[in-house]
């Protein structure tokens, strides 16, 4: 068993954080398997340095350790151009040139605004015309064609449901696969990296587990493995409001510089005490 935690180094981690990165921990050690730590760093516009040396202090602070060299995304670009090459050469990507804007205005219906899927927009299409051939364009928004791609897999229960073609063509839509800032995205990165570092069980949170399928996807395009993926709860603040990066309140620094044990973590977010 290979699992993993894959922090963005764009604020402190928080609880949590501390929570799905014990429980990978933990489902690893209680296997006799290996856990790893990923740092996803693709968005440079937010990425810093200082955040990520937070991560690894806070992280070790917690009692959690992992082999080196730590993966950065930042490292891989050429990887996921390769990915995107094979799927541009295979006639699933196209250039897209729409700003925001002009997506919500195409997207909405008079009455009903905008359709919105499991990521966000449901995208109209506007820009599915433009020209597939010749090399692939570099510094371009590049989107998945949906209804090629859901044709061309075939489906298996991802361990959140069956997903259908229609499904992913009608609730998800063009999902996009290279922005233009970073050569990629979120979507594409992760999955290439799980496979690359041999991930069998994704832990993460309930807020992921949309993303799920459209990653089962890639992977069926990409010819890679599915892992296991395990979607937990979301730890809430008092008001049951999920808790975001900017939450400096429950940070996990901030804990540690209140006087809290790392126990005290795994009590609040309701882990058992660590036997490791
Ligand atoms: N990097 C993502 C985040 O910080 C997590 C990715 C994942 O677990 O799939 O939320």
């Amino acid at each position: 068993m290979i699992t993993r935690f894959a922090p963005s180094p764009t604020g402190p981690l928080h609880l949590g954080h501390a929570y799905s990165a014990l429980l990978a921990y933990d489902m690893a050690q209680a296997a006799g398997g290996t856990f790893l730590l990923r740092i996803e760093d693709i968005d440079q516009t937010r990425a810093r340095p200082g955040w990520e040396m937070q991560i690894y202090d806070d992280l070790h602070w917690l009692g959690i350790d992992w082999p080196e060299p730590v993966m950065r995304q930042s490292d891989r670009l050429p990887t996921y151009a390769a990915a995107l090459d094979q799927l541009w050469n295979a006639g699933l990507l196209y250039p897209c040139t729409c700003k925001r804007r002009d997506i919500a205005a195409a997207a909405s219906a008079p009455q009903e605004g905008a359709p919105i899927g499991t990521d966000g927009i449901i995208y109209p299409g506007t820009c599915r015309h433009r020209n597939r051939s010749g090399p692939r364009p570099t510094g371009a928004v590049l989107r998945l064609d949906m209804t090629r791609a859901a044709r061309q897999v075939t489906y298996h229960d991802t361990s959140t449901q069956i997903v259908l073609p229609d499904t992913f063509i009608n609730a998800i839509g063009d999902v996009v696969l290279a922005r233009r800032d970073m050569g990629t995205s979120y979507h594409l990165s992760v999955v290439i990296d799980d496979a690359a570092q041999g991930i069998t069980d994704v832990v993460r949170g309930a807020d992921l587990a949309a993303a799920t399928p459209i990653h089962a996807l890639l992977q069926q395009l990409l010819d890679l493995p599915t892992p296991r993926y395990h979607h937990h709860k979301l730890i809430r603040d008092d008001t049951g409001k999920r808790l975001a990066k900017r939450d400096d309140a429950r940070a996990i620094a901030t804990y540690r510089t209140a006087g809290h044990s790392p126990q005290s973590i795994r009590q609040m977010v309701g882990l058992p005490s660590s036997s490791w």
